[in-house]
């Protein structure tokens, strides 16, 4: 069972900087679990702290129930891929996939056994006599990957893996390692900044900010239930519409936005969660998504929600096109699904789906739910 567990786990690097913030995970024997979060936010050396390359500062990591603070790296049974693949350039690619398990003085039939098995297994096999420099990135991501296999680890860890790889090919190689993970049943642990990979490979993920984990959940919690504006910001692209006001009391309960130019009737679903926020401020948020030209919806329309605005920017790409508009000084974006032909300084009337509305504590930023 390679579950790994984060206990309280911190890094206080000398001049103080706490770059990993008492970080509490509990990872599921063969979960692909990613890390994410914008630069500097304490991923890699989270993953770094579990691989034994940085000293745990605070806290304990357990893999497989044994506390392995002080256990040197070679010792945790996991292999780490990096995103910098670092291949040996005068070495074949059989040669770099055998060089490690040389240094543990495997005998030269287990290496050939696990070298042959790791090639098959990653689409390697025509090219173990070829030298790096003879391979495309994508191979050579391959053979990097296929270091770590042939190791037959408990945990995988990969930082950034894909980063150096063309858009497409990262799309292909996404896949790969899913399958991989698939096939191999480890427990995997990812890293990376991209919002659109942890989505699409993590059976979980863990979002983090400033060292500390912001939530940790599924995709689709995480995009339907964000814990907070943060969550609700990074995950998703483009981002949600964030529009800060207050909840005031008139006849009903209505959001006003700051300037006071966008008001609206709260429909009655939110008015629970909310009836502690009376003549307080709170974020609303909106994702582009839900927001609607009104011909698009014509059976969503409702007056409360309908609101006219000039387009400033369109941008299509080609299976859905992104509208930018003003209105009352509030920069909005909407997402269409398929090409729209309008162009920019068109007045349209949106619709915004009263049923998928998000609304956040200006203080915590905290959602309330
Ligand atoms: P990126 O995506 O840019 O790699 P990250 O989320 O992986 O970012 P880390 O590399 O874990 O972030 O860094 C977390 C914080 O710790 C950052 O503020 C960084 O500047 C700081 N940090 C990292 N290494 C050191 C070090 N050796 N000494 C001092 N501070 C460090």
């Amino acid at each position: 069972m390679a579950e790994v567990i984060l206990k309280n786990v911190s890094k206080i690097y000398e001049e103080k900087i706490k770059a990993v913030d008492n970080v509490n995970i509990h990872i599921a024997d063969k979960e692909f679990i990613v890390f994410v979060g914008p630069s500097g936010c304490g991923k890699t050396t989270t993953l770094r702290m579990i691989a034994g390359l940085e000293e745990i500062s605070e806290g304990e990591i357990l893999i497989e129930g044994r506390i392995i603070n002080n256990l040197p790296p070679k010792d945790r049974d996991i292999a780490m891929v990096f995103q910098n693949y670092a291949l040996y350039p005068h070495m074949t690619v059989y040669e770099n996939l055998a060089f490690g398990l040389k240094l543990r003085k495997l005998n030269k039939s287990e290496i050939d056994n696990r070298v042959k098995t790791a090639a098959k297994i990653l689409n390697l096999e025509n090219f173990l006599e070829r030298k790096p420099k003879a391979l495309s990135g994508g191979q050579r991501q391959r053979v990097a990957v296929g270091r770590a296999i042939v190791r037959n680890p408990k945990v995988f860890l990969f930082d950034e893996p894909l980063s150096n790889l063309d858009a497409k090919l990262r799309v292909q190689m996404r896949a790969e390692i899913s399958k991989l993970h698939r096939e191999l049943g480890a427990t995997m642990i990812y890293v990376t900044h991209d919002q659109v990979e942890a989505m699409t490979m993590g059976d979980r993920i863990v979002v983090m900010r400033d060292g500390r984990v912001q939530q940790i959940d599924t995709p689709l919690n995480l995009y339907n239930e964000p814990a907070n504006k943060f969550v609700a910001g990074f995950i998703g692209s483009p981002s949600m519409n964030f529009i800060e006001g207050k909840i005031v009391e008139f006849d009903k309960f209505k959001f006003q936005s700051k300037n006071g130019k966008f008001t609206f009737n709260i429909p009655d679903k939110y008015l629970p969660s909310l009836s502690d926020y009376r003549n307080k401020s709170v974020w609303l948020g909106i994702r582009p998504e839900d927001i609607f030209l009104s011909y698009d919806n014509e059976d969503k329309i409702n007056n409360d929600y309908n609101f006219k605005a000039e387009i400033n920017l369109i941008e299509p790409l080609g299976n859905q096109t992104l509208i930018y508009f003003m209105f009352e000084d509030i920069q909005f974006v909407a997402e269409h699904r398929g090409f729209l032909s309008i162009v920019k300084g068109t007045n349209k009337t949106f619709v915004f789906n009263h049923n998928k509305l998000n609304f956040f504590n200006t203080t915590s930023e905290e959602r309330i739910s």
